[in-house]
Parts: C-alpha cells; structure tokens; sequence
C-alpha cells in the first residue's frame, strides 16, 4: 500500500523491537493469517450511565490471541493493519463479529448498544455506509443498536469526504461518536456538519479532572458543548469514585473506565455498577 501519508506512521509501531520495515511485514503477514484463521478475539467494556449505573453499550475492543505471545493488544497490530490497508477487512471482520455478539445479549434479555471503532482509513474505503448496512441487515441488528465510534482526527482528514461518508451512515439510524474528543486536531468545524450523538471526553483530561483546575474547565466546556449539539457526554477513562462523582456533578451523561469494567467477553460483563455515593 503507498498511502498519502506515506511512511513515517512506521515510527508508531514499537513494543519487542519491531519497528524495522523486515519485522513490520513479517507482523502483516501473521496478520492476514490471524484474519483467516480466526485468531482475532473481541472483548467489550461496559458504558454506564452516571445516574443509575446501567449499562447502555458495550465498546467492541479488538485483542489478538496469538498462538505463541497470548492476547496482544490492539496498540500492537493496528498500526500495521492501517499501514497495510488490512484495517479494512479487519473492521469488517469485528462489525460482522460485534454485531452478531448484540444479536446474543439482546435474545439474552439485554437491550445494549454495540460500539465499534471505526479507522479514517474505513471512511475513504468506497462503499463503507453500504458494508455497515448489509452487515445490519445480514445479522438482523435495528440499526439504533449500533454507534460507530470515529476519531476527531479521521472527522479532520479529508474533512468534506469523511462528513459525507458518515452522514450517509447516520441516515441508516446508526449512532455516532467523537472519540478520543480533545486529543486530536481541533475540528470544532466539523461538528457543524456531521450529526454527532456522542462526544467522548480523552482520558488524559477526565483522569485530571480532581487535580487540575484546568482540565476540570475543559471537561466542563465539553459536557456543555456535547450538550449544545444535542449529544450525550461520555467521559472515559474513569478510574477513580472522586472522578465518578464530579461527573456526575459536572452533569457528564455516561462514564467509561476500569472503575466501572475492564474490557471482558460479553459473557462476563456485569448488567449494572454501583454508583459511588457522594460523601
Ligand atoms: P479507545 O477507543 O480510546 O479505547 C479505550 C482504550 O482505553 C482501550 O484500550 C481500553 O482498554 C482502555 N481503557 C478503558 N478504560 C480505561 C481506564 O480506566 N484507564 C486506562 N488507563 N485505560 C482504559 P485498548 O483496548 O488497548 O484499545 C486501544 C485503542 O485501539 C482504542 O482506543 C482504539 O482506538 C483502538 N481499537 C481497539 N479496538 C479497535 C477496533 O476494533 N477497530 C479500530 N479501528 N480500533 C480499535
Ligand atoms: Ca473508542
Ligand atoms: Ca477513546
Ligand atoms: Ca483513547
């Protein structure tokens, strides 16, 4: 693949020493097999909602379990995937996966979303919002039961194009989602144009949020903001009950974290999280 961003996303790789370009096509070509031989695992953390504690969705989280190294995470072989344009059958491979997983917990009794995690590279791939609506129609998912989870940065990409790709998907009923919101490049633009339905707070500010009064002002602009467009506010990366609590003070609508759950197959996802009582 030569893509436009040419190869300087090499660097990004890292972790037991691969990083040199022999090593790197030595990791896509393990992965290729991992696709066909089905060594991909989903596991699902847990987004509750911070009044009540219930769980409203389940993130879809890709680990490769490998037959010599154990479960790797996606840090790991996502670089290498988008690198290689291998992103694109893989991201076909977790809706396929993470779609027929709702499909269980719903005849299971549990009526929560699925979030999937969608590449910039799957938005300039032609025929995207017709893959996502055949693949709901193949497993027989309402489409309000799927939120695609898209990164500032690929809203900012190839910014129209991208707004088009995902209009055209929020049509279908599918909800949609700025994650990582406040990492990446600033593309307050872009919320102009694409109907957003969730913004999802970095991590890195959510876990200052008690600490530093500067990252409390933002999360607290980034609730409102959510707010203002309509959407929900979801922090993630919550690890602590003090930062549960200021959420829900903040007037956050959703929270995400190790506080709450790890990721784990669905199986083992507990339906409801005790809300920390405010002392
Ligand atoms: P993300 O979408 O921002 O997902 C959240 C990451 O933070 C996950 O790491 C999760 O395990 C971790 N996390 C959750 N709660 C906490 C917490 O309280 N504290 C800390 N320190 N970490 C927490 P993971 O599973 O390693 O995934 C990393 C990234 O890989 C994801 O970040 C996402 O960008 C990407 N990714 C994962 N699965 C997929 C996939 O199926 N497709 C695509 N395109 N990307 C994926
Ligand atoms: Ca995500
Ligand atoms: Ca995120
Ligand atoms: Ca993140």
């Amino acid at each position: 693949y030569q893509g436009k961003r040419g190869t300087a996303d090499i660097v990004v790789y890292s972790g037991d020493g691969i990083g040199h370009s022999h090593q790197w096509l030595v990791v896509q070509a393990e992965l290729r097999h991992a696709l066909e031989r089905g060594e991909l695992v989903l596991h699902y953390q847990p987004k509750v909602n911070l009044a009540d504690g219930e769980v409203r969705a389940l993130e879809a989280l890709v680990r490769w379990q490998h037959p010599q190294r154990g479960l790797v995470p996606p840090g790991d072989f996502l670089p290498a995937a988008e690198h290689s344009g291998l992103i694109v059958p893989l991201t076909e491979w977790v809706l396929r996966r993470a779609l027929t997983d709702q499909v269980g917990w719903s005849a299971a009794g549990q009526q929560w979303a699925v979030s999937v995690n969608v590449s910039a590279r799957n938005l300039e791939v032609p025929g995207f919002p017709e893959l996502v609506a055949n693949l709901l129609a193949e497993t027989g998912t309402p489409a309000r039961r799927l939120v695609l989870e898209v990164t500032e940065t690929a809203l900012a990409g190839d910014g129209e194009a991208a707004a088009r790709v995902i209009g055209e998907i929020a049509a279908l009923g599918v909800g949609i989602s700025v994650d990582d919101f406040g990492a990446g490049y600033t593309s307050l633009s872009h919320l102009r144009e694409v109907p957003v339905d969730e913004i999802k707070i970095d991590r890195g500010f959510v876990s200052d949020v008690i600490d530093d009064p500067r990252s409390r002002a933002i999360v607290r602009s980034v609730i409102e903001l959510a707010h203002g467009l309509g959407s929900r506010a979801t922090a993630e990366g919550v690890e602590t009950a003090e930062i549960y609590r200021w959420l829900v003070e903040a007037g956050c609508d959703e929270a995400q974290g190790y506080l709450i759950g790890r990721p784990v197959p669905w199986p083992q996802v507990a339906p409801e999280f005790e809300v920390p009582k405010t002392v």
